[in-house]
Parts: C-alpha cells; sequence; structure tokens
C-alpha cells in the first residue's frame, strides 16, 4: 500500500461521501509519528515501549505489516501523504539546495496549487486541522492553512531547527504557530505532545456534528526528545521510549474523546510514521535493516494501524 492519502481516497471513492448526508459521512483522523520504526510499538513486536492504547487499537483494528512511506526522510514522505503523488513529482524530493528536507526559511514549498487530501476533504464538508509538525514548506503561501486546513497549530518543521539545540545563531528561535500567526518563540518542548493532545481534542468537541479530518502530525519522537514530567524518565529505553510511550498516551486520549462523543464507530483512526525509526537516537526496526535516511526496508517499511469500528 502507498500511503495514507490512497488509503482514505479509496474509501472516499468506495462511498462516494458526496452522496451521503453529513451525518453518515466517515470521520478521519491521521496520526503521523516522527521517525517511529517498525519495532517501536507493541503490536509490532516492541518488548521495550509500553502502549497499552496501540495494542488495543490493533486488536480491535488492523495492522499492516507491509506499509511503505514514499521516502526515508520527512520533508518527502509528507509531501506524499498530502498529494497522493511521488516527492519528485511535487519537486519536495530535495530543498532545492542539496539537502533532504527542507530548512526555516527555504523558499521551497508544497505548492498550493498541488490538491491535498484536506482540499479533497474540504470541498466535502469537511472540517480541516493540521496540529502539529507541517514540513512542507515554512513561508506563509506554503503553510496548512493555504493547502486545504481550516486550522493549524504547531511547528512547522524539525524541533531540532531552533536555538535549543543547535548553536545560537544557526536558525532563528523555534516557532510555535497558531493558524499563521507565530505565538511563540522556542516553546517548551515537554509539553508539545500534551499541547498537541489538547488541541486536537478540542478540535473534536467543536466538530462533533460535522465530518471531520484531523491529521496530527506529532513532533515526536524525532531529535531531540523532549516529554512531559509525566512520561520522562519513566520508559525503558531512555528518552526515546519515554517520548513513544507519551505518544501512545496520547492516542489513548484521542480514541477515549472519539468514544466519549459517541464518534468511534463512524471514525477511521489511522497511526503510522513519517519514515524508519533513527536507530542512533534509540528507535529499534528489528528485524529489519537499516533506519531513517537509508532505503533499505527499515528506512521505509513502518509501522501502521488502523480501527475503524462501524
Ligand atoms: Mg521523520
Amino acid at each position: 500500500m502507498k500511503n495514507p492519502f490512497v488509503l482514505i481516497l479509496s474509501i472516499l471513492a468506495l462511498i462516494s461521501p458526496a452522496l451521503l448526508p453529513a451525518e453518515d459521512k466517515p470521520n478521519f483522523v491521521v496520526i503521523f509519528c516522527d521517525d517511529l520504526g517498525y519495532n517501536d510499538i507493541g503490536p509490532f513486536g516492541s518488548e521495550l515501549h509500553r502502549t497499552p492504547h496501540l495494542d488495543r487499537m490493533a486488536e480491535e483494528g488492523r495492522k499492516f505489516t507491509s506499509f511503505y512511506s514514499t521516502s526515508p526522510v520527512c520533508t518527502p514522505s509528507r509531501a506524499s501523504l498530502m498529494t497522493g503523488s511521488y516527492p519528485k513529482r511535487v519537486g519536495l524530493h530535495t530543498n532545492g539546495q542539496g539537502a533532504w528536507v527542507l530548512f526555516p526559511g527555504n523558499q521551497r514549498g508544497l505548492n498550493p496549487d498541488e490538491i491535498t487530501i484536506a482540499d479533497l476533504l474540504s470541498e466535502e464538508g469537511y472540517a480541516t486541522a493540521c496540529i502539529g509538525k507541517w514540513h512542507l514548506g515554512d513561508q506563509p503561501e506554503f503553510l496548512p492553512t493555504r493547502q486545504g486546513f481550516d486550522h493549524y497549530y504547531g511547528v512547522p518543521f524539525s524541533n531540532d531547527m531552533g536555538q535549543t539545540d543547535r548553536p545560537a545563531g544557526k536558525f532563528p528561535p523555534l516557532p510555535l504557530l497558531r493558524d499563521e500567526e507565530v505565538i511563540e518563540g522556542e516553546p517548551d518542548q515537554r509539553y508539545l505532545t500534551q499541547n498537541y493532545t489538547r488541541e486536537a481534542i478540542s478540535f473534536l468537541r467543536e466538530n462533533q456534528d460535522r465530518p471531520f479530518f484531523l491529521y496530527l502530525p506529532h513532533t515526536m519522537p524525532h531529535w531531540p526528545q523532549y516529554s512531559s514530567p509525566d512520561f520522562e524518565g519513566r520508559s525503558a529505553n531512555g528518552a526515546w521510549g519515554d517520548t513513544v510511550e507519551e505518544i501512545d498516551w496520547s492516542t489513548g486520549q484521542i480514541l477515549a474523546e472519539l468514544e466519549n462523543l459517541g464518534l468511534d464507530d463512524n471514525t477511521l483512526v489511522l497511526f503510522t510514521s513519517d519514515n524508519g525509526g533513527a536507530l542512533r537516537h534509540g528507535a529499534s526496526n528489528d528485524p529489519l535493516s537499516g533506519g531513517k535516511g537509508s532505503t533499505m526496508e527499515g528506512g521505509q517499511r513502518i509501522p501502521m494501524v488502523v480501527r475503524w469500528p462501524g
């Protein structure tokens, strides 16, 4: 299977949502981790990380063991997720300056003329939000709000592209955006996962009476890993494991809220990663060889779990 774009598009084609009354249109939630490896969660064999919510999600849903991203790094993989195209077709196989991904201030980004999954769902009357890491261009014309999303909240690129974990002056302060406005510089990253989760739950509540598409691309477990005091130092795998366990908690919160709202039967929740696990930071892609940045299996074959009770 190529990517979640194709999966959701296929479902839309099968059920012809344009013909369905609004209350019958399925909702879509895509939870997208950054650099999470094939063997980093329980359903895929991890005995190091405790992921009870993902374990349950896989039991009640389905796991896809042969699921690939189109690239072993962030930007190209996300370009495909949004458009269903190979990265090179939308000019995001490099940043145009020799790097594999976009950096702060790059003049390149996802062309707003491309049709994104959010554009398509928006046309079908869906409420749409992107909450988390975008990494498809930080200039205003490339932001999620210009690409079919009603709302955006998050850090628009990788969390190491600021000043806390890089020599000061290499990059501007790491921006946290709401829609198109920078609301904070160098946010306390320990709370990013919790803040994204809170924003996501607000979006679900606000849009419970209409079909919605929530795209939740977590900043973690990409380096540098940060987790809230509730998770920091708690896992058996250092900072990496702490962030994975916090993402599992977050997923549990989303699933519980859908149930509380009576929406879980008609909501497809898809959990996956943008590329293979970053081995030097603590990920596991066992039994696959290679990892993030490599076109070996471990670089592009990623864990994927889907749940849609109805
Ligand atoms: Mg990544």
